[in-house]
């Protein structure tokens, strides 16, 4: 399969080349040449399928030209080693937890896939040099690639974040790893991190001296693999009874990729009927879904952190594979944005009523089908992160402790190891210089 670049400026890419270069040379974000459609006996079998086995149906329909199947299995046997479990919140509404993994976090799919990709093609290219993977996060991102790559032999991971905006046990997983991990702390928001990345990744002068690239959620790489648990959910919902009823599920949105690799499954045949893009305040997708103009906006703070962001990535990605076509996006896809007062209130509701604790992020894709799912349809909201890695603001919340779960509390007993930085890239670039 090729990738081609969003900014249509750019040579189609192996999918060696599209992992390794992150971003386009011309800026843009990769997006397969063609997607393909599952076929129909996949649909008709998927009920009676592990995880495992349709996620390899699913990959070897994305990768199947470029990584042999054998390889492709141990990949995905690496990268899957935990639950993806479907469970009823309500009537009407299941949540997909995707928190099973290392991190606790939805990002540990793509991350955990991408490493292992990465160092597929680095080593059969490279051998031994070292390569420089660059990442900025607003949140669980920077953990989930960390522990990704950690210990991995011929790859660094830089890891830039803003100051004060993440949680301690967010900070903690990836700043205290060491190893081949190192952690940036940059005097500035999440957006000023993303361009720094960006700014690197495009600049030929310190790429002639440095291996460099990237593990955000531009990573196409990263993007594909987070198809795979959007079948699990269909498959379960079938397991559960709900044969009738279409599917409908909500995203708590940030940078777009989850929903992003939402569309994908669609594309490629996924019976999901529409889509929400929940946001928090910072709702430039769902502003751009009510009046078909896409404006961003300088960040807001909020207690889904992880989703304050002014200027998602993939939204081009989205336009491109609805060819810009503004109808077609709004056909498969609505909008939902909650003030943080609006997902308090949804946390503790249901709680009280469900005897479920959801996280501020889940909180929004559950509140957006309590408001709008219709007759005959059944929800799908994915639970992006377990509640205890926002344990500060779901305890200020319910008014309760809540358990933090061993391999998460494990990282605070760590020493943190950030280096601080301001936000320059004159600054940025001697450093990777200096490696
Ligand atoms: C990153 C993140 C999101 C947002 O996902 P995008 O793919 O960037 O839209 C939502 N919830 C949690 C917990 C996250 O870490």
């Amino acid at each position: 399969m090729k990738y081609y670049s969003t900014n249509g400026n750019a040579p189609l890419a192996s999918l060696a080349d599209a992992v390794r270069n992150g971003l386009a040379p011309d800026g843009g974000l990769y997006l397969p040449v063609h997607l393909g459609r599952m076929p129909r006996a996949f649909f008709d079998n998927i009920s009676e399928m592990t995880f495992r086995e349709m996620s390899f149906a699913v990959a070897y329909m994305l990768f199947g030209e470029d990584v042999p199947p054998d390889d492709l299995k141990s990949i995905l046997a690496d990268t899957l080693n935990f639950e993806v479990p479907l469970v009823k919140v309500d009537d009407r509404i299941f949540s997909l937890e995707l928190f099973h993994g290392p991190t606790l976090a939805f990002k540990d799919f793509g991350a955990r896939f991408l490493a292992r990709l990465m160092s597929y093609f680095h080593t059969a290219t490279y051998g031994t040099s070292v390569l420089n993977v660059l990442v900025a996060t607003s949140g669980d991102s920077g953990g989930a690639v960390a522990n990704g790559f950690y210990g991995v032999p011929g790859v660094r991971v830089l890891v830039l974040y803003p100051s004060g905006k993440l949680s301690a046990l967010q900070e903690a997983q990836f700043a205290t790893l060491g190893e081949n991990i190192m952690a940036l702390e940059i005097d500035g928001n999440f957006d000023d991190c993303q361009a720094l990345v960006k700014q690197a990744l495009m600049d030929d002068s310190l790429k002639g001296n440095v291996m460099l690239t990237s593990a955000n959620s531009i990573n196409v790489g990263r993007l594909l693999p987070q198809m795979f648990y959007y079948f699990s959910a269909y498959s379960q919902l079938l397991h559960s009874g709900a044969t009738d009823s279409r599917m409908v599920v909500a995203v708590p949105s940030g940078n777009l990729g989850n929903l992003t690799a939402g569309v994908f499954a669609k594309m490629a045949g996924l019976p999901v009927s529409r889509f929400y893009a929940a946001n928090n305040s910072n709702d430039v997708m769902c502003r751009y879904l009510a009046t078909g103009s896409f404006e961003p906006k300088p960040v807001v703070d909020t207690i889904a952190s992880a989703m304050d962001v002014g200027n998602p990535s993939n939204f081009s990605r989205i336009l491109a594979l609805y060819d810009n076509d503004y109808s077609r996006i709004c056909a498969d896809m609505c909008g939902a944005t909650y003030s943080d007062d609006l997902i308090a209130d949804t946390i503790l509701n249901v709680y009280h009523h469900n005897h479920y604790l959801l996280d501020p992020h889940g909180a929004t894709a559950y509140r957006a089908l309590a408001d709008n799912l219709r007759p005959g349809e059944v929800g799908v909201m994915l639970e992006t992160a377990h509640p205890s890695k926002f344990k500060v603001a779901v305890e200020r919340v319910i008014g309760e402790e809540i358990d933090v779960p061993s391999r998460l509390s494990v990282f605070l007993g760590g020493e943190k190891r950030s280096i601080g930085m301001p936000s320059s890239y004159g600054l940025f670039k001697r450093f990777l210089l200096s490696l």
